[in-house]
């Protein structure tokens, strides 16, 4: 018996996925058709092919549609929603290969309107020229991919969480984790690993519960760099009353007085909700201006989505009308309380870091790790200066999630098929691994994972924190998160999904203090990231992506210049 057989259940692939939704779905399957022979498993924390977000979202695919073209794509991204913090190359990619995600999808299965002549069936955004346009898939799409990867001979391992990244060396050569189930440890020995686990979204909006940072926190431990965590601050404005999201809400926005807010401050036409529409939010409410209202009637985009997700008038989308029928109806239930033409909206923080940071490949800054999805949507720059997703281009979620994927697959096959033999992982760091892992296990008492969840939320979701940032006010938030930071060694657990959450609060301190560290560091506005100190773009300093590594311990932050005289656009 090997000696990390004794420290728990020992699995092994040639290439390792962790997550199964969307993104690691699709990397398996890409797996698999590049490489048959390789042996694919896939980690799932809860059920693989119904977990993730994909089958609770839009099911909106933003793509190039046969009236736009990849180039004029490119100018408006870099100019309307990167403004010059894209990887331009990868960028440039992205226009001219996204498409082929449709054809993908259609030949995985996946159900996708099309037109009599065999066209992509799509809209375009309402009230806005934008060089792209949208089309629907259905809501059960990861039950498709979860049958094409079956039936290409990916292995599934469920209810299992992974925790940090094996070792050999520099190089990451598997996983290590714990059944949510009977609290078992997990290791998973692999050639190559790839993280499918998603963004971070801090739990405050249900929908968007499956973004934990897990796979970031696991990354950053691992050594890996991070780029562009200052832009994971994404909020939706949603319903005071039933928290859901009303779209287009920004347009619409009055105050008690009766001004109209969004005339103030949102030039239109816009491509999606901008960081200004919080920022107005909480100043009006700070001039005794609030609470701040949408003009319903007016608010033509959200008439707009709700034919467009829950009904059959533009796609053919049986579970999609059921799902978003349904939401919307509880809703309503609990709107009636509000003026029906008037309602109360606040803004509803959703996050959205993303920040590990990856090559045109997909590979991380460590050998052996790839990551694909939402992970790394930020961290990849071809999004520019925004959380991502959506980036201010909704139905770009989806799509990025199995674009990258089939990069990052055919990366990691090629990269596993190199290597002969499995590589061996350090014993010692897997041991200290399951010991930090198990650790709240063994506490008779200390401090609860959801009191720490919540003290986090308390630091990260405030408009005056995260969103309108200043050096004084993020120092304070900085304040409140290293605090929790310090309780983390106190974590107490009673039963293995106490244990799970224990993780998770971890993970969600480390994120926010990424988010922090980077938005200190940045000293402009640009984008999405607003600050009332520096309120002016500076492109003579600010051409660059600030990058974020452990180092023995204490989170180094340094810039990387971005290459803008190589780049085809310049400010
Ligand atoms: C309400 C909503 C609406 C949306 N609408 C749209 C839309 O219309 N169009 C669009 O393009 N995008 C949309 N999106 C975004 C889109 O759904 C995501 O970008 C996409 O699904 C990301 O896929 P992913 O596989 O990278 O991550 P996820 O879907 O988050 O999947 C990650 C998986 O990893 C698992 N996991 C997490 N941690 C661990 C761990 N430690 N160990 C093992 N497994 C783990 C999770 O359980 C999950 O299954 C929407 C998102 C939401 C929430």
């Amino acid at each position: 018996m090997s000696k990390l057989e004794a420290l728990g259940k020992l699995l092994s692939a040639d290439v390792l996925i962790v997550g199964g939704g969307i993104a690691g779905l699709s990397a398996a399957i890409t797996v698999k058709e590049k490489k048959p022979d390789l042996d694919v498993l896939i980690v799932e924390k809860a059920t693989t092919g119904w977990s993730g977000k994909a089958d609770r979202g839009g099911g909106i695919l933003a793509f190039i549609t046969p009236a736009d073209t990849p180039e004029e794509f490119i100018r408006y991204h870099v100019h309307n929603i990167g403004c010059f913090l894209e990887d331009q190359e990868l960028l440039r990619e992205y226009a001219h290969t996204c498409n082929t995600v449709l054809d993908r999808l259609d030949a995985w299965g996946v159900k996708l309107n099309k037109e009599k002549d065999g066209r992509w069936k799509y809209v375009k955004n309402p009230g806005a020229n934008l060089p792209w346009g949208l089309a629907g898939v259905d809501l059960d799409m990861c039950r498709r991919l979860l049958k094409r990867a079956r039936r290409l001979g990916t292995r599934f391992q469920d209810k299992v969480t992974i925790v940090d990244l094996l070792k050999e060396g520099e190089r990451v050569v598997g996983a290590v984790g714990f059944s949510i189930e009977d609290g078992g440890c997990y290791l998973v020995r692999a050639k190559a690993t790839i993280l499918a686990n998603g963004s971070q979204n801090y739990r405050v909006l249900p929908m968007w519960g499956a973004g934990r940072g897990d796979g970031i926190a696991a990354a950053y431990r691992a050594g890996a760099q991070m780029r562009n965590a200052e832009f994971g601050s994404f909020v939706n404005m949603v319903h005071a009353k039933s928290r859901e999201v009303v779209f287009g809400a920004e347009d619409h926005m009055v105050g008690a007085r009766g001004e109209d807010i969004s005339a103030k401050i949102r030039p239109l036409p816009q491509s999606d909700i901008c960081a200004m529409s919080a920022v107005g939010w909480y100043q009006e409410n700070l001039d005794g201006n609030g609470p701040v209202r949408v003009k319903t009637k007016e608010n033509l985009l959200q008439i707009g989505s709700e034919v467009l997700f829950a009904s059959d008038l533009v796609w053919d989308r049986p579970n999609a009308n059921a799902f978003w029928s349904r939401l919307w109806e509880k809703a309503k239930a609990v709107e009636a309380q509000d003026d029906a033409d008037m309602p109360e909206i606040i803004p509803g923080f959703i996050g959205e870091l993303s920040p590990v940071k990856v090559d045109h490949d997909m590979a991380t800054t460590v050998p052996g790790l790839f990551a694909v999805g939402d992970v790394s949507y930020s961290g990849s720059a071809w999004t520019g200066a925004v959380p991502s997703p959506p980036g201010r281009m909704r139905g770009s979620g989806l799509m990025n999630a199995v674009w990258s994927a089939c990069k990052g697959g055919s990366s990691a096959a090629l990269y596993a098929a190199r290597l002969d033999a499995l590589p061996e992982a350090d014993h010692a760091q897997a041991s200290m691994l399951k010991q930090r892992m198990f650790a709240p296990l063994t506490r008779k008492k200390g401090a609860s994972a959801l009191d720490l969840i919540r003290d986090i939320q308390d630091a990260i979701t405030p408009v005056r924190y995260s969103n309108f940032k200043s050096k004084q006010r993020m120092q304070e938030a900085l304040g409140l998160v290293l605090k929790v930071k310090d309780k983390l060694a106190e974590l107490m657990a009673a039963d293995p999904h106490d244990l799970a959450r224990c993780n998770e609060a971890a993970s969600m301190a480390l994120c926010a203090e990424m988010f922090y560290r980077a938005a200190l560091a940045r000293t402009e506005s640009r984008g999405w990231f607003v600050r009332e100190d520096y309120p002016a773009v500076d492109n003579a300093n600010w051409l660059k992506w600030i990058i974020l590594q452990d180092k023995e311990g204490e989170m180094d932050i340094s810039t990387e210049d971005i290459p803008i005289g190589r780049y085809p656009i310049k400010p």
